[in-house]
């Protein structure tokens, strides 16, 4: 506890006191005397400490929800269109036999299909990409600054460069897995429709599959939204903390985690820089950065 300066009684003037629990000495050396003896008394210190750690900010359900949702209005649109479509030059132009190869009718409609669904999702990605990632990072500014002020901080909440650079980064990342949705989706039905001609199957067996690729469309899709969230979250926590000059955080291993990585229930407790992340399986690594990954940065406050 710090020798303060305070006020004399009566306008004797400016003094000195121990702490705020000091009386106001004339001499300097008569408050120090005091905070000696205070401490041979067996003063360790306030009774109420100041927290050292934030508390944990996990990623927001809504958020994820909505970023499912929009996606995947937009994938049911095209899986449909393409299971229509599909079906009907099928029909028109059924294998006879096995090794009958893909019509030049087949091969126009997949074309078209592909066309069509990679041009709706470029339009849509970047605005949905940037709705995801402010909503993201606006959610954990929103809950670290509820924390700080209860904790008695009053800090600014501006927008440095590397906060701007990460949500950039976060935007270029979700665009991009939004845009291989419909290509890697487009690129098993056309391997689907061409095996069909190859072993000639019928239309059922065809539709059977094309919808077993949407299936797994959708659940890669659902995977994008709830990874990508816990990401930002992650990058968003790491950023504003890092601009609030808190440039250590603590590794909080989540028990909610079906399959954890061992590696990650060992790293539990760990005080990591930042700026650098964790070595963790010789990689330096953000809690709930990796699939699936739970794991919390918890700030500490210093
Ligand atoms: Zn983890």
């Amino acid at each position: 506890m710090p020798i303060k300066s305070c006020t004399l009684p009566n306008g004797g003037g400016s003094g000195y006191q121990w702490g705020n629990h000091g009386k106001c000495y004339r001499s300097r050396a008569k408050a120090e005397a005091q905070a000696a003896a205070a401490h041979a008394n067996g003063f360790t210190g306030d009774a109420k400490p100041t927290p050292k750690l934030l508390k944990p900010i996990p990623p927001n359900a809504g958020i994820e929800a909505a970023y499912r949702k929009q996606i995947t209005v937009l994938l049911d649109e095209m899986t449909s269109s393409v299971e229509y479509w599909l079906k009907a030059g099928y029909r028109k132009n059924e294998p006879l036999m096995a090794q009958d190869s893909v019509s030049t009718d087949m091969q126009k409609i997949i074309q078209a299909l592909i066309k069509r669904s990679i041009k709706k999702f470029d339009a849509f990605a970047p605005e949905a990409a940037e709705m995801f990632a402010d909503k993201s990072f606006k959610h954990t500014d929103r809950t670290m600054m509820l924390q700080l002020k209860k904790m008695g901080w009053t800090v600014p909440f501006k927008v440095n460069k590397p906060m701007q650079d990460a949500l950039n980064a976060t935007i270029h990342e979700n665009v991009g897995l939004i845009r291989s949705i419909p290509q890697e989706y487009l690129t098993d039905i056309e391997g689907a429709v061409m095996r069909s001609y190859a072993v000639g199957h019928d239309l059922k067996t065809m539709t059977d599959e094309i919808q077993r690729i949407g299936g797994v469309t959708r659940r890669r899709a659902a995977f994008i939204a709830h990874d990508q969230t816990s990401k930002a979250n992650s990058v968003a926590t790491r950023a504003r903390s890092v601009a609030l000059g808190f440039t250590k955080a603590v590794w909080r291993h989540s028990k909610g985690g079906k399959e954890p990585r061992p590696s990650h229930v060992a790293a539990n407790g760990t005080v990591y820089e930042q700026a650098k992340g964790l070595l963790i399986d010789g990689e330096m690594i953000l809690p709930g950065t990796l699939p699936n990954c739970k794991c919390l940065g918890v700030i500490l406050v210093e």
